[in-house]
């Protein structure tokens, strides 16, 4: 006998937002912290705010190739020539004052010395043949403002200010931003270990002959791409029998050592279903079973200090349910500050007959239409165990529970995959 009885369906199921607010309550990000070289921080989550170490930039610096000079020689109805008196290229600063009526060539990023206030670009500039003077038209002098071409000192990060905060999960600009701070390793969350099992005895991994009644699995190649990209650290259990003696020492002794349990399958009301159980008897089941299409039959619970998420069979289900389901749990236990996922609006190009009562997701994609703007089109075959429907799919249309259809014309919610983790 298993669970399905006992876990008896309440009257009205959980929506997803009051399942992900529930399951969120319960936890708690997790503390410990390392410290990496730069070249290792891509993707990781900053353990606390990071404090600006200086200005930036550093120095009142060009932001063009050109002359720094005084402002106040350009004369207004006539040719301004002045002496060039030297070199301020980056990384090179010209030492001393430049005086009034002198100018010295300045490159892109080098010092403003003592003395000017301002950079003519060299593009606007006569340059004698031997470069010892240059020549300004009246009408260049007359636009050139005061501090034009001068990037100040502190105009992009002040010291002490907070230059990246705490929970970010660290994109290429960022640890460059670390970085351009001159700081060499930063302290990120330890990332989570997170274990996946796919389980049926229809299963067979891919590369061996396929008996009668089986098939390849393919939801561990999912999983475990959305959790690299997550930046989890990944055991894979493999494909685990529908029989609950073999399943439960697995799932009891991975709990143990990680993080996160992940499943996909058995979890459904059938007689081979045994993941619930399993879960019950090591632990606790929270909740069980969703109002969303695809992925009802989620079940959250834990073993211990770790969460497991029992996801659906079908693919489709499993990588929707990952998406908007254990997406922002994982991220809260891997101290990454919440982020809404991208939402745009498009005009649906397809019509789609439903019941209201389950939000539900479709796979679509846009395509741009110069009177209408995006148009969202959906995949032919809604069928939870068509894969192929994700991989022609850029992203989801998001239908609220209460929807009950849509005709072409309607606007609709588009969440590009990009905006979930999945470039
Ligand atoms: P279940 O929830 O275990 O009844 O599975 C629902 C459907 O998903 C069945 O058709 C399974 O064969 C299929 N399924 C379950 N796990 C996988 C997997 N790892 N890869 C591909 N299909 C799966
Ligand atoms: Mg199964």
């Amino acid at each position: 006998m298993n669970s399905n009885e006992s876990c008896d369906a309440p009257d009205r199921l959980l929506t997803l937002t009051e399942a992900i607010a529930a399951a969120l309550h319960s936890i708690s990000p997790i503390h410990a912290t390392e410290t990496v070289p730069l070249c290792d921080a891509y993707g990781r989550v900053l353990a606390a705010d990071l404090p600006a170490r200086l200005d930036a930039p550093p120095y009142d610096n060009s932001a063009m190739d050109g002359f720094a000079l005084h402002r106040a020689d350009l004369k207004p109805d006539a040719p301004t020539r002045l002496p060039v008196i030297g070199d301020a290229l980056a990384g090179h600063p010209y030492a001393g004052t430049v005086p009034q009526g002198a100018a010295v060539r300045i490159t892109t990023g080098g010092l403003i010395p003592e003395g000017p206030d301002a950079v003519v670009m060299q593009e606007q500039c006569l340059i004698a043949p031997d470069e010892r003077w240059i020549e300004l038209e009246a009408r260049t002098a007359t636009r050139l403002r005061l501090g034009e071409n001068i990037r100040r000192r502190g105009e992009d990060v002040r010291a002490g200010a907070v230059l990246l905060p705490g929970g970010l999960q660290l994109r290429p600009q960022d640890v460059a931003l670390a970085a351009g701070q001159g700081y060499a390793v930063l302290t990120v969350a330890r990332q989570l270990r997170v274990a996946v099992a796919s389980t049926g005895d229809e299963l067979h991994s891919p590369g061996v002959d396929l008996p009668p009644g089986a098939i390849y699995e393919s939801n561990r190649y999912i999983l475990m791409g959305l959790l690299k990209r997550l930046g989890c650290v990944v055991t894979d259990l493999g494909i685990l029998r529908d029989d609950r003696e073999a399943m439960l020492p697995v799932l009891r002794d991975a709990a143990a050592t990680h993080d996160v349990l992940l499943t996909s399958g058995g979890v459904s009301v059938g007689a081979a279903d045994w993941v619930k159980d399993v879960i019950a008897e090591l632990g606790t089941i929270q909740f069980w079973r969703l109002a969303v299409k695809p992925g009802k039959p989620v079940t959250f619970g834990r073993i211990g200090d770790c969460l497991v998420l029992g996801l659906p069979g079908n693919p489709v289900s499993v990588m929707v349910s990952f998406l908007l389901f254990a997406r922002p749990l994982l991220r809260k236990r891997m101290a990454a500050t919440p982020t809404e996922p991208l939402r745009v609006r498009a005009v649906a190009d397809f019509s789609f007959r439903r019941k209201p009562g389950r939000r539900e997701w479709l796979r679509a994609r846009l395509r741009p239409d110069p009177e209408r703007g995006w148009l969202a089109m959906i995949y032919p075959n809604n069928s939870s165990g068509a894969l192929s429907s994700l991989s022609w799919a850029d992203g989801l249309i998001d239908l609220p529970e209460d929807c009950a259809g849509i005709a072409p014309g309607d606007t609709v919610d588009y969440l590009p995959f990009s905006g979930l983790g999945v470039e």
